[in-house]
């Protein structure tokens, strides 16, 4: 028996983590340690261990499979990302993997219907794939291989990476780079001479302090850091919360700094002020490992709380107290990098500035601060014939690398699709291949996406559910769920290193197929076979594991296989060395300053929206990943639609709503400054945010017919995205400088 959506939402209630982190933290947030429920020697017939793909952070699973049915979905205790829990996302999974609105055959869209119109056949896997490579092949011919870009997000992206490395094309792009955490990646590693990564080097288990800038988590649910939290909580740890909304962490904090949006920059800076100031920073790291100290401390002498209070609408008080608390715990002092940092687009010098705090503080190497992870060596597959090296081969479409964006670290998905429409002398796209990113939500300025997907001369959308960008593909191919397939291996850094294995637990559903099969066969159509030599993701599997002297059998009964401790913190006053130029950190950089911005962060004021607007800020709910879950019956029964949170005195205010107050649960639609108007979405009149801005939960407003729930439900966001800032240093495409009014529905 499957469970069922009532006994879900009893383990979910049980488990809701943004409660939990609310609520006691003596006890965890999602379960009862010990709960026969949660016991994974129960209830299946076998268990098959896998990693979990309801989002990106890949916890170690126990799938329990009864009669041919998955049963119910667990952490496996031996995964150090997951330690025996899931958030309540993962253990839904089960509502994806039996969701009836799930692609179950390969779809060519109908001759001479229009992209977008979502019109299609059901075709074979042979005609499909087939369609897809004469498309391709007719690309190559005219344009040349790199007219061929991937987008991607997701472990079975990795098979088609591959693909793209023998097809002959560097044209590998993901939202979650220039649409997520890029600034961050490209400040790390002008500061500290390296990107973090995922998951983050950073230790939240041992901080005493832990500061949040515009990071929800708790809502933002990657399951380690959450269950670090609420044990760093539990032990005392204090919070420090910057956020124009009073989030669920926001309810844990010793100080909640309820920030203007758009000004942390002044904050940050006035907390380097008083640290320096005061004399409150690590001054042996600063000596010993950093360079530019001497200008930072110029840079910030007038930059005190008393200049940011106007600015940021936080008394000096407050902020020179937080700036205390936080000086006061150093090195174990975690300032969190933020994960989601695309904002107002000086995203790239604010988290200069969070960088600049963290060498202040010295907790670079150092328990409870930012800490070394490591990957168990496993090598690759090795391929019989080499990768062939092609004549001629054209770079990266980074558009436009060497001018505008010098620091992008990965290419930017923004960049394919600007690269991608009428007039991009830059380059020339013309195919896409789009995996497991409903782009239509993903890339800001839909109008600007749809303008490119026009002027493909083929697009391929390769997912589990017809997402909304599917509706424009010519050919759609249905890949099974995470639970019916093998994937590689994933051997990601981490403090514990380890290596965990991905099994299907189930026999895929309908004629969907892995994406592993999917990538082999399409090259196979397409005279690149001998580059996916391996029979099937067991063997694939096998070898690499082998090869890397591991124990195969082991790592099938665990799920799990840890390597060797590693050493993750450096003694006080070791000497380290940095992947920049000057191999220290560099406070001031003179990276930035020879290519023409500034060295040390600057605040700049951010435009006003027009009167009676709010700005358009969004986030997350723990019961869902974005576009990705909402069609998700199990969890969509306790969270089904978003709703716009909007201070209650302000709503009071509105002139159009005196004369019938806004009240709450009403419906309303937003409309924002270009007139673009979102569907009907529901009011939370709330204290818990400031009076300027509204607040969204990303990823409603879903428009594909194909998702039969989720269709129509909430609002979207991206629908109400028609402005963008790029970041001049990376190319990440700030997206909180759209402002918005509401608007009653008119009565028909
Ligand atoms: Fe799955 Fe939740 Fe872990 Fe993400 S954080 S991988 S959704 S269990």
């Amino acid at each position: 028996m499957a469970m069922t959506r009532r006994q879900f939402i009893q383990i979910g209630t049980a488990t809701a983590g943004g409660a939990a982190v609310a609520s006691g933290l003596g006890t965890r947030w999602w379960g009862l340690d010990g709960d026969p429920v949660l016991d994974p020697r129960t209830d299946g017939d076998k268990v098959v261990p896998s990693y979990c793909e309801l989002c990106f952070w890949n916890c170690g699973v126990l799938a329990h499979v009864k009669d041919g049915r998955v049963t119910k979905v667990v952490g496996n205790p031996d995964h150090p990302l997951s330690r025996g829990m899931l958030c309540p996302r993962g253990a839904g999974a089960t509502g994806l993997l039996y969701d009836p609105d799930r692609l179950r055959k390969p779809l060519i869209r109908v001759k001479d219907s229009k992209r977008g119109e979502e019109k299609f056949e059901e075709a074979t896997w042979d005609d499909a794939l087939g369609k897809v490579a004469e498309g391709l092949e007719a690309v190559r011919k005219r344009y040349g291989p790199e007219a061929l870009a991937l987008f991607t997000h997701g472990s079975g992206g990795g098979w088609f990476k591959h693909f793209m490395k023998v097809w002959g094309s560097p044209n590998i792009g993901a939202p979650s780079y220039a649409q997520c955490r890029g600034p961050r990646e490209a400040a790390f590693t002008l500061t500290f001479g390296m990107p973090l990564g995922s998951p983050e080097p950073i230790d939240i288990e041992n901080a005493r302090v832990i500061t949040l800038i515009g990071s929800h988590l708790g809502e933002n649910m990657h399951n380690t850091q959450v269950q670090e939290l609420a044990d760093a909580l539990g032990r005392g740890a204090q919070l420090v919360v910057v956020d124009p909304r009073f989030s669920v962490a926001a309810g844990k904090a010793r100080y909640w700094l309820p920030i203007k949006p758009g000004t942390d920059i002044a904050l940050l800076l006035a907390w380097a002020n008083v640290l320096i100031e005061e004399k409150l920073y690590d001054a042996d790291f600063v000596a010993q490992s950093t360079v530019g100290f001497e200008e930072l401390k110029a840079h910030v002498k007038d930059k005190t709380p008393e200049w940011a209070w106007p600015i940021t609408g936080i008394r000096p008080d407050l902020i020179r107290d937080s700036a205390r608390l936080i000086g006061s715990a150093r090195p174990s002092s975690l300032i969190h990098p933020g994960r989601h940092t695309v904002w107002y687009g000086d995203d790239t010098q604010r988290e200069r500035a969070m960088a600049i705090l963290v060498a202040l503080l010295g907790s670079w190497g150092r328990r409870g601060g930012y800490v070394l992870q490591e990957k168990v060596g496993v090598g690759p597959y090795k391929l019989p014939v080499p990768v062939p090296h092609h004549e001629g081969a054209r770079g990266k479409c980074d558009v436009p690398k060497g001018k505008s964006y010098p620091i992008a670290t990965e290419v930017l998905a923004s960049g394919l699709c600007d690269a991608t429409k009428p007039g991009a002398a830059f380059y020339d796209l013309k195919a896409w291949l789009v995996y497991g990113c409903n782009l239509m939500q993903a890339l800001p300025k839909r109008s600007e996406v749809k303008e490119a997907i026009e002027h493909l001369e083929h697009l391929t959308v390769v997912d589990v559910l017809p997402a909304e960008i599917a509706g424009y593909a010519d050919v759609v191919l249905p890949e099974c769920t995470y639970l019916e397939r093998e994937d590689d291996l994933w051997n990601g850094p981490w403090r514990k290193p380890f290596v965990a294995i991905r099994r299907a637990a189930v026999e895929p559903m309908y004629e969907t197929k892995p994406s592993w099969w999917i990538a082999k066969e399409l090259a196979g159509k397409l005279d690149l076979g001998q580059f996916f030599p391996w029979t099937d993701g067991v063997s694939y599997l096998k070898a690499r594991v082998e090869g890397a002297g591991l124990s195969w059998e082991e790592l099938n009964a665990k799920g799990v296989l840890l390597g060797d401790p590693i050493q993750s913190c450096v003694e006080e006053g070791a000497s380290l060395e940095f992947g920049t130029d000057s191999g220290k950190v560099e406070l001031f950089s003179k990276q930035l300053e020879g290519l023409g911005f500034d060295p040390l962060p600057n605040y700049v004021a951010q435009d006003e929206g027009p009167p009676g607007m709010f700005r358009l800020l969004n986030g997350r709910n723990p019961l869902h990943t974005f576009g990705r879950t909402v069609n998700n019956r199990l969890l969509a029964d306790p969270f089904p639609e978003n709703e716009v949170w909007i201070n209650a005195e302000a709503a009071l205010a509105l002139p159009d709503f005196q004369e019938h107050p806004l009240e709450d649960g009403e419906k309303v639609m937003l409309v924002n400054q270009d007139d673009a108007e979102s569907g009907p979405v529901r009011v939370k009149l709330t204290q818990r945010i400031r009076g300027d801005c509204v607040f969204m939960v990303h990823g409603w407003g879903q428009k594909a017919k194909g998702l039969k729930y989720a269709h129509g439900r909430g609002a979207s966001d991206s629908e109400l995205t028609t402005r963008y800032k790029t970041d001049p240093i990376m190319g990440g495409t700030g997206m909180n400088v759209n402002f918005v009014k509401l608007k009653r529905p008119e009565v028909a």
